[in-house]
């Protein structure tokens, strides 16, 4: 019945876990999931009382515009220059997204023909690699690995690889490693890809989720980045909206419509009452990602303290709200122990590709008093172990 594409899916890599935590619940243990990249915190009280206002708006009950309205684009346009200190157009460089997934997993359709390479990292959100593979492209790994701060190593790939594929996908701060790339790692990706005629896909919802005194750079803040790339921005992990479904794709005008292209052929645009609140919600992003990040280094200084007590190798997140541990032995085998015996949900790292075999990502999406309940219970386990 299914097409090919469909078929050559690879198994999905958490359903082993998902079952174990599943028969955990079943048999009454408090399961305590720091598996899910999900915010726990709610969405701001004013962008629900602005949905409520706008949901009432007739004009929002018609089909909404397909690229998002010029006020939602604008608005985007000036967070953008608040937060990056880069201009955009509105009209031009600027197009919403039904979350910054959609645009990610539509976007090789835009350029690849069947057969065309694409750069993909490993390990990395999964979806870079199917979009490739569901466009018919073929992917070509990227390895992210921890004596290279988990970016890729450029001067390793072959020039005629280098050459011959079309695009190449980036996600910094990084899911799940943690791990950030700076203006100078950017200016020598931005020269790679304008050497080589690639176009950048690059994937940054963490851009406010982050400890040091600085924000994380954006990749459009490099000479010349706006005739290579694009970045694909979120309000699913700025603002606790993951289930709104509301991003945005802003850079060069000619990948911004391509992408516009396809996703005019297949879907009708966001609902224009949560483009309404999207605006609030960019107007008020700088004051609610303060407050959030000051309730994740909380967590993540927690968390780090635990783990690193237990004797796992862990560094401490420049950002997003993950913890990439080094278990040393097979991820699955692992996170399956953590929930058999101790009610914990991590991820594997393998589901996040090959290079990630050996670790486990641990999310701080969980209150405070839950991370300090997980971390009691390992430490206990690693105490009874020591006894045996
Ligand atoms: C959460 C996440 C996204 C998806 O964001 P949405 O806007 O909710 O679709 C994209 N990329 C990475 C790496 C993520 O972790």
């Amino acid at each position: 019945m299914y097409s090919d594409r469909i078929k050559s899916l690879p198994p999905y890599p958490f359903a082993a876990i998902d079952r174990a935590k599943i028969a955990a619940q079943k048999r009454g243990v408090d399961v305590i999931n720091l598996g899910v990249g999900d915010p726990d915190l709610p969405t701001p009280q004013i962008i629900i009382d602005s949905l409520c206002r706008a949901a009432a708006d007739p004009r929002n009950h018609q089909y909404p515009s397909y690229e998002g309205k010029i006020e939602f684009r604008t608005a985007v346009a000036e967070w953008y220059k608040e937060t990056f200190k880069v201009d955009l157009d509105p009209e031009s460089e600027v197009l919403a997204l039904i979350g910054s997934k959609e645009g990610i997993a539509h976007a090789p359709l835009a350029f690849l023909n069947p057969g065309n390479l694409a750069l993909v990292p490993d390990p990395a959100y999964p979806v870079y690699k199917t979009a490739v593979e569901f466009a018919g492209g073929v992917p070509v790994i990227l390895p992210l690995k921890r004596e290279n701060g988990f970016l890729p190593d450029l001067d390793s790939i072959p020039s005629d690889v280098a050459r011959k594929a079309r695009l190449i996908f980036l996600n910094y701060p990084n899911n799940p490693t943690g791990a950030c790339a700076d203006l100078k790692f950017f200016k020598r990706l931005v020269d790679f890809a304008a050497d080589n005629n690639l176009i950048v896909l690059h994937d940054n919802p963490y851009s406010e989720v982050y400890f040091g005194d600085e924000r994380p750079p954006s990749i459009l803040e490099v000479e010349g980045a706006r005739e290579v790339a694009v970045e694909f921005h979120s309000l699913s992990k700025t603002c606790n909206m993951t289930g709104w479904r509301v991003g945005f794709v802003v850079g060069d005008r000619e990948i911004v419509a391509g992408i516009g292209n396809v996703k005019s052929n297949i879907d009708s645009g966001n609902f224009g009452a949560v483009q309404d609140a999207g605006i609030v919600a960019l107007k008020n992003a700088q004051k609610i990602a303060a407050d959030m990040r000051k309730t994740y280094q909380e967590r993540v200084e927690l968390l780090y303290a635990g783990l690193k007590k237990i004797g796992l190798e862990v560094e401490k997140p420049e950002a997003t709200f993950y913890l990439w541990a080094w278990t040393g032995g097979r991820s699955k085998d692992y996170t399956r122990k953590l929930i058999d015996q101790l009610g914990i949900v991590a991820t594997p790292g393998v589901g996040f590709g090959d290079y990630g075999e050996g670790y486990v990502r641990f999310s701080v999406t969980q209150p405070t008093d839950r991370i300090a309940e997980a971390v009691e219970r390992m430490e206990r386990m690693v105490a009874e172990e020591k006894s045996l």
